[in-house]
């Protein structure tokens, strides 16, 4: 009979609410007390989504930011801001969120995905190959903290005189060459769900220097018109229709408390993170994911690449029973295009089968099973993410490499 090994005591990965503190508590107070918890107006107007675009303005140098109600209306905004829909094929890495494929389809696109490299993230190369004619987007994705190669997405995607939207939901406060994720292609969205660097439970940004994009992705958002001096003009050249995603006042107050903590919060993860990978040092069969500049690296993930898929798996199991957060990629829930049922069976919200069914994507549609993209089958097959958590102390670091190598140990078998 096998014993149950050690469980070691790790504080979840949530990012930001580790850094919950009186300021967060008093911006919700303060919304409360003022009665003023809608952003556009109010008795005793705070603002308080105001003051947050202008300070994420601020942060990224960037013209124009829209807050909304999360990251998943955020894409959904912006790719209503691009006017991206049936006829049109818009290019994701395999290795995503659920939710950045599903704003694709439900915009009536189709989604177009391309292999990922030892980076985990968009492999130039194949992005080169899978541009056409009928690509209206590139949607590439800063993985588990790590900024993409956007140098080389950009160049791809300026000489094809294809746009750019970054999905930086899992990377805020990454850089990469000093220039911050957000701040590469013509559009970008970001998350404050709870598992992002910094979290209002709910929330999303959508930047960008354009201004017809930005009051396309407002009125998107919102009512379909855009607001302009705080009202909406309803008799607006960019009149469309609305989602009804906007910020609330509480959780824009939450996100501005949570936002000079950012870099700290970035800056603890990464030096946990490279600490631990410091630790571990090289071994047989186990190397590293290829991150192109650790200093902008935001730390909340390690991806650990087996030479063998099977090592991958049981390392997983092991970790997993002494109490590391990770997971063997392949079983990395709707982080994986095979893993989504709906995009395998291509589903849809309507009966009638859109948007496959539609005339103008019919010589688009294609298949999504595991398969698909066999590099990234075989790069998802050898990889383990593991959560550094936001506040490790120096102790709970040794626990995590000590659990490391016994399941690294016992996985070798
Ligand atoms: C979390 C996440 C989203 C969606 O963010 P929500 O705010 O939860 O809607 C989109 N894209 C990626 C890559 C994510 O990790």
């Amino acid at each position: 009979m096998s014993t149950e090994p050690k469980r070691i005591e790790l504080p979840r990965e949530f990012p930001g609410v580790h850094y919950y503190g009186v300021e967060e508590e008093q911006a919700v107070l303060r919304v409360i007390r003022q009665r003023s918890p809608f952003r556009y107006y109010g008795a005793n107007f705070l603002a308080e989504a105001d003051s947050l675009e202008k300070e994420f303005a601020a942060r990224l140098g960037r013209k124009y930011v829209q807050a909304v109600s999360s990251c998943t209306n955020a894409l959904a905004c912006s790719l209503a801001a691009f006017g991206v829909g049936p006829g049109q094929e818009v290019i994701v890495p395999g290795f995503f969120w659920v939710a950045t494929v599903g704003a694709i389809v439900r915009s009536g696109a189709i989604p177009v995905l391309v292999e990922i490299d030892d980076s985990y993230t968009i492999d130039p190369a194949d992005l080169q190959r899978k541009i056409t004619d009928k690509t209206g987007l590139i949607l590439p994705v800063h993985m588990c903290g790590v900024p993409t190669n956007m140098p080389a997405i950009m160049e791809i995607a300026r000489a094809r005189g294809v746009p750019v939207l970054e999905d930086c939901a899992q990377a805020n406060g990454a850089t990469l060459g000093g220039k911050q994720v957000g701040t590469f292609g013509e559009m970008a969205v970001f998350s404050f769900q709870m598992n992002k660097n910094i979290t209002a439970g709910e929330g999303g940004m959508i930047v960008t220097d354009d201004e017809k994009l930005y009051l396309r992705a407002n009125a998107a958002h919102d009512l379909g018109v855009p607001w302009v001096g705080g009202q909406p003009v309803q008799d607006s050249e960019y009149a469309m229709w609305g989602a009804g995603a906007r910020m609330s006042e509480i959780g824009a107050a939450v996100v501005r408390a949570q936002l000079p903590k950012l870099d700290t919060i970035v800056a603890t993860m990464r030096k946990s993170k490279y600490r631990i990978r410091q630790g571990l040092g090289d071994r047989d069969g186990l190397s590293w994911r290829r991150v192109d500049d650790p200093a902008g690296d935001s730390g909340p993930f390690l991806i650990a690449m087996f030479d063998d898929p099977g090592q991958a798996a049981r390392f997983a199991a092991e970790g997993k029973r002494r109490g590391l957060i990770c997971s063997h990629l392949p079983d990395y829930g709707l982080h994986v295009y095979y893993n989504v049922k709906a995009l395998v069976q291509r589903r849809s919200n309507a009966s009638d089968g859109w948007p496959w069914t539609h005339p103008a994507n019919a010589p688009l549609v294609r298949d999504y099973a595991k398969g698909a993209l066999p590099q990234t089958d075989a790069l998802l097959d050898r990889g383990v993410a593991l959560a550094v958590p936001s506040k490790l102390t120096l102790g709970q670091e040794g626990a995590y490499l000590a659990a490391f190598e016994e399941a690294f140990k016992v996985a070798q078998g």
